[in-house]
């Protein structure tokens, strides 16, 4: 159950290559409300590759 006033929702960020969840992080959706598109390292690709944002499963 969110907090009132809590905005932010913890996000994954997947790699678009080998679909693996690298990272979490946390977007406010009233600042950002476009989805985010990060180049990251993946550690499984081992290079730098576009991370799309995902949902955090429970
Ligand atoms: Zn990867």
């Amino acid at each position: 159950m969110a907090k009132k006033g809590e905005q932010r929702a913890m996000l994954g960020l997947v790699c678009s290559v080998c679909k693996n969840r690298n990272y979490l992080t946390q977007r406010n959706k009233i600042n950002t409300p476009e989805k985010l598109l990060l180049k990251k390292f993946c550690n499984h690709c081992r290079k730098v590759t576009d991370h799309k944002e995902v949902e955090k499963l429970k």
